[in-house]
């Protein structure tokens, strides 16, 4: 099903993802548009398949149906807060950039009109030092490099996102782009009340798994479906 959202340009890709039901909200239409993964891909001719692509490293670019679900399934917690405030983000893995680029469009568009709402907060974590790299010059090409340059717009952090990100924390949404075998409890520990954080856990039969902190702290956990992701890995030359 998946792979017949293929596109031969970005808008046709984000219309094939809206028509097979994969994107259902327009937000999430929205920021995927202004998103081209043209920049994100190390090779333009496929650049609107729906498919991951290899980015080095033993990283991939995920697939645009599965940005697209984690979008969805995080949406009501990238809107503003009940206080008025942003929301705050937290990728584990930005690998490509890609996902923190769409956070961005939904954190800053949730004030309800074009920008002019409070603005949210996207920290992205990757350990490669080298696709961190990456993942600022996409985010730049996309033309987002304000945000880069702001204090607090897209915030990215070389390190092990096992840990989280704690001096931005608490964060209303957690995306994790890597397979964990157990659920981090740095991470949870992170997540604002209310918060959501989807993360694939497993090693060989990975399952996508919702866990919900509610406004008292009670942390409830769903799983979704089977996926199948790249494990959240030590670096290579580092153990923790
Ligand atoms: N959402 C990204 C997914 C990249 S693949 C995208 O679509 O582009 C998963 C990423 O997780 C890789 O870039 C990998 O380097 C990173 N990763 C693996 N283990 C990690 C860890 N312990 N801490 C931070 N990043 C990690």
């Amino acid at each position: 099903m998946a792979w017949s959202c293929s596109g031969t340009t970005n808008a046709e890709l984000i219309s094939n993802l809206i028509r097979k039901k994969l994107i259902s909200s327009d937000t999430v239409a929205a920021a995927m548009t202004a998103v081209d993964r043209a920049n994100y891909v190390p090779d333009k001719r496929h650049a609107y398949e729906d498919s991951p692509q290899s980015i080095g490293h033993e990283a991939t670019i995920s697939a645009p149906h599965m940005h697209a679900h984690a979008a969805e399934l995080l949406l009501r917690y990238l809107r503003d807060r009940p206080d008025g405030r942003g929301a705050r983000v937290l990728d584990v893995g930005a690998g490509s950039g890609y996902l923190c680029s769409v956070f961005h469009h939904l954190v800053v568009r949730s004030g309800g009109g074009g920008g002019d709402g409070p603005r949210g907060v996207v920290v992205g974590v990757e350990h490669i030092p080298a696709l961190t790299a990456l993942a600022e010059r996409n985010i730049r090409a996309d033309g987002l490099g304000d945000a880069i340059d702001a204090e607090e717009g897209i915030v990215l952090v070389t390190g092990d996102g096992r840990f989280g990100y704690a001096p931005k924390g608490p964060y209303d949404a957690i995306h994790v782009g890597a397979a964990a075998r157990t659920i981090p409890p740095a991470l949870v520990e992170q997540l604002a009340s209310p918060g959501r954080m989807i993360i694939p856990v497993g090693t060989y039969a990975q399952t996508f798994v919702q866990v919900d902190k509610d406004a008292e702290g009670r942390v409830t956990q769903t799983d979704l479906f089977g996926v199948v992701y790249v494990p959240l890995t030590d670096r290579p030359d580092v153990k923790v």
